[in-house]
Formats: C-alpha cells, structure tokens, sequence
C-alpha cells in the first residue's frame, strides 16, 4: 500500500484550486449546482493484475463498473454516469457480447448509464471513470469521523478474500461456501439503496477495496482518531468463524462493502432504516481520541501485531 500512495503524494499530489475536494478520498467533488455536488472516480482492472487471462466476460463487465459504483457510495452520493476506456488485444466478439451484457446489467442495477469512453488495442484492461451526485451537506468524506462514534460495516467481509485463495488453490472450502466466495470476487455488490436515504445519519465513509484494516486507517489518518475493532462483531462467512481465520475479513480486501461511522444516539434510527431498506449493517467497534488502532481477537484479547494490506507494488 505505502507504495502506491507514496507515487500518488509524489508525482500527482499537487494542490489544486476552485473545486471542494480533489485527491485523497473515494471520488472528488466539484460544484454540480448551489445544492449539489458531482462526485467524480475512477478504478482501473488489468489482466493478470486484477483478473486472469481466461476469467468470464460478464463478470469483468460486471466488476468494473461495480467497483466504481463503490466509491460514489463511499461518498454518500448515487451513481449516475460512466466512461469506459476499453483495450483489448484482439476483437472476439462473443467475448465483448458477453462483457457488454455483464456491463449494463450491472448499470441497469445501480442506475447508470454510460456516456462515453475509449477504445484501443493492447493489453486487457478496462478502466471507468464514474460520476456521481450527492447534496452538498450529505457527502461522506473521509474526514468526518468524530471519536466515540460507532463504526458500522455493510454486508460481510472476508467472502472475496477466500474467494481469491480458493482460485490461487491456497484453500479448500464447503462447496457452499466456495460459490459464494467465487461469486463476491467476480461479481461484487455493492449496497443497492438511494444513498440520501441514510447517508445524513452518518459522518463518514470509505469503501473497502484493500482490506478492512488497511481501508480503516485512512479514515482513522485523515479524522485523526483512533478506534478499538472487535473481530466477535465482524461479520463474516460461518466458515471463517469455525476456523478462527480472521485475517480473510481483516485484509483481504475487494470486500466493496462500507465502513461508517455515525454518533452512538443514531443507532435505532440505523438499525430501523436498515430493517425498512432491507440493508445488512453491523456496528463493528468504535472510535475514540488516541489516534491508535486496537485490534482484539474473538476472545477479547488485543492483536499486538496489526499487518498491512494488499498493496500494488508490494
Ligand atoms: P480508491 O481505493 O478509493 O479507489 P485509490 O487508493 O485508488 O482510491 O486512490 C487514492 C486517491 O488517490 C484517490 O483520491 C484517487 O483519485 C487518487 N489517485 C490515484 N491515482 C492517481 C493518479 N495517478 N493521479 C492522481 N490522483 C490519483
Ligand atoms: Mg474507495
């Protein structure tokens, strides 16, 4: 990780002016109108880096504009518009038939349509720039985290990990769980609400796209807070549980769930709108005024050694 954030502060980092919010969070936001905010990223997937050779189509369609989608929730914002930039080696057209239809099933899901982009010959890879909308008072920024606030998750953690060690052959799983590991590698999802229907009831947000931990530093760095985590409110896949194999939630990372985190008074409001939108949140831990992470086992014992997660470069 230090690596790929030390090119960025190195060589990209430069001040900018006139816009609210340039590099170092989920998307950048510039002035949509006197309420509103666009919310502008982009996530890059490379053969061999991100994906195999032979991985299915309909999937990586799918993947790239899942994994943006992600990052204008981490802003608390609703996707709206996309540029894919496309390069592949040779045109097979089953191939791009089936990487299309992943594509826009994954836009039709989340509202999206695309509206430009790129085509070119070279190596497999797909990059997507994504625009998306948030009111200028709701977006969840990175900053914005208070200590003695609960930390919430969406969804669960540590599936697309086991999935990445199941296809590595690192692991064995029950069969059960290996589709459902395999399935969040290929296809990740996102939470699917309108994103103003809960984001005034949290402070920040970050998606977790290197790992929970990793993911959970920027936020703790840039509110100059710390936090205590708790691995017994992790939720994770039972088999994770069963093996006592926490560091597949902790690090794994391509989870594309959230982290949050929102004043302790708001968690009956939290917990009726998730029961009302039908959205899995668990509040993992908490934030305080150290400025350290503390980290404690299922057992309630502290984890004296916190690792780092994945990182490009590495
Ligand atoms: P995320 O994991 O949320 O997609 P990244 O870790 O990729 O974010 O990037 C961290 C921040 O650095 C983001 O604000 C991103 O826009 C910015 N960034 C990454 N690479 C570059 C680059 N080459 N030039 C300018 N900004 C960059
Ligand atoms: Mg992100």
């Amino acid at each position: 990780m230090e690596k790929e954030f030390n090119i960025i502060e190195n060589y990209f980092n430069k001040a900018v002016k006139d816009i609210p919010l340039g590099i170092g969070d989920d998307g950048a936001l510039i002035e949509k109108d006197n309420k509103n905010f666009y919310i502008l990223s982009q996530d890059t997937l490379n053969v061999e880096s991100h994906f195999l050779h032979d991985a299915n189509p309909k999937n990586l369609g799918w993947k790239t504009l899942a994994v943006n989608v992600s990052d204008i929730l981490a802003m608390g914002g609703n996707p709206k518009f996309a540029l894919l930039s496309i390069s592949i080696e040779k045109i097979k057209k089953p191939w791009l038939k089936n990487f299309s239809q992943g594509l826009f099933d994954c836009a039709k899901f989340y509202g999206v349509q695309l509206i430009g982009g790129d085509t070119s010959k070279g190596s497999l890879s797909f990059t997507l720039t994504i625009i998306g909308e948030v009111k200028k008072e709701r977006a969840l920024k990175r900053n914005g985290a208070n200590s003695d606030e609960d930390i919430w998750i969406t969804g669960d953690l540590g599936l697309a990990s086991l999935g990445l060690a199941l296809q590595n052959n690192s692991i064995s799983l029950p069969s059960s769980v290996a589709k459902k590991s395999l399935s969040a590698l290929h296809r990740p999802k996102p939470i699917k609400i309108d994103m103003s229907k809960i984001n005034f009831l949290f402070t920040c947000a970050i998606d977790i796209s290197d790992g929970l931990i990793p993911d959970i530093q920027h936020i703790l760095k840039s509110s100059q807070i710390g936090a205590n985590i708790f691995c017994k409110n992790l939720p994770v896949p039972s088999w994770i549980k069963k093996n006592d194999n926490y560091d597949y939630a902790l690090y794994g990372g391509e989870d594309y769930q959230l982290i949050l985190t929102s004043a302790k008074n708001n968690q009956e409001k939290i917990k009726k709108i998730a029961t009302k939108y039908n959205l899995k949140l668990s509040i993992i831990g908490a934030t305080n005024k150290s400025k350290v992470l503390k980290l404690f086992d299922v057992n309630g014992k502290i984890i004296k050694k916190i690792k780092k997660g994945f990182t490009h470069f590495a």
